[in-house]
């Protein structure tokens, strides 16, 4: 199947389906009429010309992001204490700066400007989550972030010395009006940076669950170099991040104002060494990602016929492609424990699983936990030691399907 590239219209190439999926943040309450239930194909393709890898289909964003979007950025202190230090990194050393947030969720990034006194504004559509922002001191416009809301917070307040964006650009299907936005906002001095998962990454891992209807398009250097371009900027530094399973920093500034960093060519030539952008290559993950079905479901299968007790750990979005893909429903993982309040008491998307929360998990409670939330592993085995120590053993399928 062939479509044209969210970025440059270009042909795209699928090389990977992973059938017909829930929106991966959309969890049913038991009584609701499941019949109703929005389902798209999750499939990604590449586009030939610029390189983009990118879903085939995207669920319209209103579906996704909207007033009661459950996600929340405080969920994992590993998350908290990472953005606090992004904040700081990026307000030292600057005087009386402006700061914009794009996607700025429940003010997890934002709180450190706010309580500095530095002037900020969050743009983000997902209103309740805004509240628990304004509940932080944080300033947030409940709206998208587009070029011509852009215009509007450049009118109102003046031009920005540093917008920040985390897992949101790659978010959305129309990232040209965002950064041509950010290209009207930006001082001409100022800084744009942007943290998304990194396609290098997704490949090395065989992190097939790192697509979901929320992750649209997945960067590497060479692709935001193209796609920045397309707006005026330019890509002047890169860092690997090590949050949520493998991320990267992205630096740009209006074109020529400052100097790239030699990261930026070292991550482009890595790439090109790698062959991340190899069609073959990406169809060799999709032939990983097959295997790790049959490894995932066979083990499962063998453990009910044991009569062992699993438990998903983690009802990330993640876990819907995981779920979904390989067709866990309660017969095989009988609940997912989450810590989020808005998703206890439902029901998985797609699959149905009881959703419990941590109280009901710990020594006894289950034979194995499936971790799905495995880019948070450390975090939740040492919160979750009593388990392992009661004779519990955790499941994986990144990289490999294992038992710890
Ligand atoms: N930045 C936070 C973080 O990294 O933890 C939240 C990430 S969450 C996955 C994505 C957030 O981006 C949601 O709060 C969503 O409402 C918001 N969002 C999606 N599209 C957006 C857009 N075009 N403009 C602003 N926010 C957007």
């Amino acid at each position: 199947m062939a479509t044209s590239c969210l970025v440059c219209t270009g042909p795209v190439t699928q090389f990977l389906d992973l059938g017909r999926q829930p929106l991966s943040d959309a969890f049913p309450a038991p009584g609701d009429d499941l019949s109703r239930e929005y389902f798209f194909r999750l499939a990604l393709g590449q586009c030939s010309t610029c390189t983009m890898v990118q879903l085939l289909e995207v669920p319209p964003a209103e579906r996704m992001f909207h007033q009661t979007y459950p996600y929340r950025s405080a969920g994992s202190a590993v998350m908290r204490e990472h953005f606090a230090r992004v904040a700081e990194l990026l307000l030292d050393g600057r005087t009386d700066p402006f700061v914009v947030e794009i996607g700025s969720n429940d003010g997890t990034f934002l709180r450190t400007a706010a309580e500095r006194g530095v002037r900020h504004l969050g743009v983000d559509p997902s209103g309740d989550a805004a509240l628990e922002a304004a509940a932080r001191g944080v300033r947030v416009r409940v709206d998208f972030f587009t070029e011509p809301l852009a215009r509007h917070v450049l009118a109102e307040h003046g031009p920005a010395d540093v917008v920040f964006s985390a897992n949101t650009v790659s978010h959305d299907p129309n990232v040209n009006s965002i950064l041509r936005g950010v290209a009207a906002l930006l001082a001409p001095d100022g800084v744009f940076v942007f943290e998304d998962p990194y396609l290098g990454s997704v490949l090395a891992n065989t992190a097939f669950d790192q697509i979901i209807d929320e992750h649209v398009l997945f960067f590497s250097a060479r692709s935001v170099v193209g796609l920045l371009h397309r707006a005026g900027l330019e890509l002047v530094d890169v860092e690997r991040l090590p949050v949520h399973g493998g991320q990267i920093r992205f630096t740009a500034a209006h074109t020529g104002a400052r100097p790239a960093a030699a990261a930026v060519d070292e991550l482009l030539a890595e790439e090109d060494a790698l062959g991340v952008h190899r069609m073959s290559r990406l169809r060799e993950f999709a032939a990983r990602t097959a295997d790790r079905r049959r490894a995932l479901v066979a083990l499962l299968r063998r453990l009910r016929a044991e009569g062992a007790r699993v438990v998903g750990y983690g009802a990330t979005a993640k876990s819907a492609t995981v779920a979904n893909y390989c067709g866990l429903g309660p017969e095989l993982v009988s609940a997912v424990i989450d810590a989020t309040p808005a998703k206890q008491g439902r029901l998985t998307p797609g699959t149905h699983i009881p959703v419990l929360p941590p109280e009901a998990f710990g020594p006894g409670t289950a034979d194995y936990a499936l971790l799905f939330a495995w880019n948070h592993a450390e975090e939740i085995m040492a919160k979750e030691r009593a388990f392992a120590e009661a004779g519990g053993r955790w499941v994986r399928y990144v990289p490999e399907v294992s038992v710890d």
